[in-house]
């Protein structure tokens, strides 16, 4: 398998580049592009702060497009705004200089009504711990170029193959450990695809479009890491169907009931889909995981790591990466709970969610189906690249 030649089964999934592009495009795209935007899906909880337990020294990035927004009350949902009235932080300017911003400084846990508490054993930040916690508008804070790179990016970078998720010799290479390797290095792909996708190409125009070379340099000319970025999108996909049940019966509130109810009927057209279903029907097999003498070791030895990378989000040191860092490693901690700490005939029985890990498994979704996209869409560009030299 060369650059430019993605044909047959994705390694370690059950589904051949093909159909996942086709499926992708046709059906599980549009609806995503739509369930995103509704009031549920649009508003993450997160920690901003940076409390890097690790290199207390690293600095903010400098560039205006690392920050994240700040909003108006206007922009929120009924239920956060009941909650947050008379609390709300002075309107902010926002930092794009856009006028409408997102971030609510205050959170009450009532807001969550009909949506358990409780902590993901993936996960380094304590789920339940509300009282450091901001509201963000992912739709007016897009992942996109920052300017954020230097030894900050590359310690963090190293930390998380080096110490947490290294690549094996192919001896000893076991399921498990390949597959933590694998979510990680197609998370970075992705990533690496939405600076392409979403590029300041002129600082003195405000000029933002497709830098195709940069998709090239660091994503096509790598088949493993397009090979990961697919791989990382059925592993999630195949969460996303294994907590159908759970997700269909979620109460999607959020005092909007026109929203509400199209939110509920967008994920009921996702998880229950027979267009996708019948395409993906096991898009990875978690059922062989964890399975020798030494599963349980592994296991744990495993989530270890996965905390420790979920950690080093709090030392991204450009806001906006690191908020959309740590919903995407909590999208992913979400999946891998959803895999990996439920068994039984029933999953759905057993499962509980926050609902703050269902906005980040389906934001995350999301950023990778938009990732494959933009790869597929380039797909000639990169191929005329290569013949190029
Ligand atoms: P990097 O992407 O920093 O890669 C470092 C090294 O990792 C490479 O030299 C290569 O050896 C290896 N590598 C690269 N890709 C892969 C892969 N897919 N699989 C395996 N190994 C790989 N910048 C933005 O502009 N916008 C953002 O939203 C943003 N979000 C970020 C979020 C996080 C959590 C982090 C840590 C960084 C983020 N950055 C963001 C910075 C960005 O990821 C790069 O670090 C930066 O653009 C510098 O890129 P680079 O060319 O030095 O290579």
């Amino acid at each position: 398998l060369g650059p430019g030649n993605y044909t047959g089964l994705v390694e370690g999934c059950c589904c051949d580049y093909e159909t996942t592009d086709s499926v992708n495009e046709l059906v599980l795209h549009p609806l995503l592009q739509e369930l995103v935007k509704t009031p549920f899906f649009r508003y993450f909880k997160v920690k901003l702060w940076c409390d890097c337990p690790f290199w207390p020294d690293d600095g903010m990035c400098h560039l205006r497009d690392c920050s994240v927004c700040e909003c108006p009350e206007s922009e929120f949902p009924e239920p956060f705004k009941k909650l947050s009235r008379g609390r709300l932080v002075d309107e902010a300017i926002c930092q794009e200089g856009k006028q409408h911003a997102a971030v609510d400084k205050t959170l009450d846990d009532k807001v969550f009504k009909g949506w358990i508490e409780i902590d993901n054993p993936w996960t380094y930040d304590d789920e339940t711990d509300n009282s450091a916690m901001t509201f963000v508008n992912l739709q007016l804070n897009p992942e996109r170029y920052t300017g954020y790179t230097g030894t900050s990016t590359q310690r963090i970078w190293t930390s998380v193959y080096k110490d947490n998720c290294p690549k094996y010799p192919d001896e000893e290479l076991c399921d498990e450990k390949t597959v933590m390797y694998k979510l990680i290095s197609g998370l970075h792909s992705s990533i690496s695809v939405h600076i392409a996708s979403d590029y300041l190409l002129d600082v003195s125009t405000n000029l933002w479009g497709p830098n195709v070379e940069l998709l090239y340099d660091r994503v096509w000319k790598h088949p493993d890491r397009v090979k990961n970025l697919y791989f990382i999108f059925l592993f999630v996909m195949r969460a996303v169907t294994k907590a159908a049940d759970y997700l269909e019966q979620a109460e999607y509130n959020t005092g909007n009931p026109i929203e509400d109810l199209k939110t509920q009927s967008l994920v009921r057209q996702l998880v229950y889909n027979p267009k996708i279903h019948s395409s993906y029907p096991l898009p990875f097999n978690e059922a062989k995981l964890w399975q020798g003498t030494n599963g349980p070791e592994l296991k744990e030895q495993v989530l270890k790591q996965f905390r420790n990378i979920s950690a080093i989000m709090n030392c991204v040191a450009c806001e906006k990466c690191r908020l959309w860092g740590k919903l995407q490693v909590n999208g992913l901690a979400t999946a891998l709970k959803v895999l990996f700490s439920v068994n039984g005939n029933n999953p759905n029985q057993h499962l509980q969610l926050q609902r703050n890990e269902v906005i980040a498994l389906f934001n995350l979704l999301n950023r990778l189906s938009e990732s494959l996209k933009f790869v597929h869409d380039m797909r000639a560009s990169m191929e005329k690249m290569e013949r190029q030299g």
